[in-house]
């Protein structure tokens, strides 16, 4: 018996910054669909997806005008626990069972991610009851930059470490969720896409293959002679992470490997590892786990 590794990168590919959780004046943004792509754009970002409550904005007219490559969405939020519709074609009823609601999501074609799962006051905006329950969304936020002014932590990644360690295959996502100028470019997701263009864009991020950040940048990350390696190019430690949040390991530098267990089971043991890359000044970025199985 063997051990096998599932690693959600792509090998190849340019990597494509952006966004997936903004609001504008359709729903309580301060600015306009317009000026909020404009300032993305001059932020230098690749793509960007604007989710307003409970409506659905059709990028396709705004296309035009901008270099942004425009993804549609939605954050259906009434009724419950927040939940991001990334490629969305339609508005969905905002069932009060959240399954019923990403179930819809996922029926028309888009993805759904669960939002900041801590904010407000108790810091449980989404019970993790929620969380385990349900099924069939593709991650959930681990960093919500809006909520740096706001109730709770706009960290997540306890919430992430619990559902990975019951072996669920959920990403974690970056995101503004700006409402007005001072929350933009606070935390955004880097996908390694084939190119760039909605399709490939929208694959990488459902599959896995970007990483989440608040200003480390990840220059690779690849599973090579039985092990994860992960270079940046301004990280000053990286740690990696395993089942139940277990520290694995602690280098300090821009870049680290850490050796994948061979035996089948030291791998159940870990079940995943993902990286976590501190730079200076508090920056983060998070790479997505790669999976461990016992391979018969
Ligand atoms: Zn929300
Ligand atoms: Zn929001």
């Amino acid at each position: 018996m063997g051990v096998a590794v599932d690693n959600p990168y792509a090998s190849a590919g340019p990597w494509l910054r952006g966004n997936m959780h903004g609001h504008s004046t359709f729903s309580d943004g301060s600015e306009t669909f317009e000026d909020v792509l404009a300032d993305y754009e001059r932020r230098g970002y690749d793509f960007l997806a604007m989710t307003d409550h409970d409506i659905f904005v059709d990028p396709t007219e705004y296309r035009a005008n901008t270099t942004l490559t425009l993804i549609p969405g939605v954050e259906v939020s009434r009724n419950g626990p927040h939940v991001l519709q990334i490629d969305a074609r339609e508005l969905i009823e905002p069932d009060r069972d959240r399954q019923t609601v990403v179930d819809a999501i996922n029926a028309q074609g888009a993805f759904a991610i669960m939002n900041h799962p801590n904010w407000g006051y108790n810091f449980n905006h989404c019970p993790h009851e929620v969380l385990e329950a349900v099924d069939g969304y593709a991650g959930i936020e681990i960093y919500n930059g809006v909520i740096e002014r706001l109730a709770g932590t706009p960290l997540a990644t306890d919430r992430w470490d619990m559902l990975l360690s019951k072996g669920r295959r959920v990403w974690g996502y970056a995101h503004d969720d700006s409402h007005s100028p001072i929350d933009v470019e606070l935390a955004w997701n880097v996908a390694r896409a084939a190119e760039d263009s909605v399709p490939a864009i929208v694959e990488a991020l459902r599959t896995g293959s970007f990483y989440a950040s608040t200003g480390v940048e990840i220059t690779d990350v690849a599973v090579a002679d039985g092990a994860l390696r992960v270079t940046t190019s301004n990280a000053q430690r990286i740690r990696f992470i395993g089942k139940h949040g277990i520290y694995r390991q602690t280098t300090d530098g821009a870049s680290a490997s850490y050796a994948l267990p061979t035996d089948a089971e030291e791998a159940e043991g870990l079940a995943y590892v993902r990286a976590e890359c501190y730079g200076a000044g508090g920056a983060v970025a998070w790479t997505q786990p790669v999976f461990l199985n016992a391979d018969a």
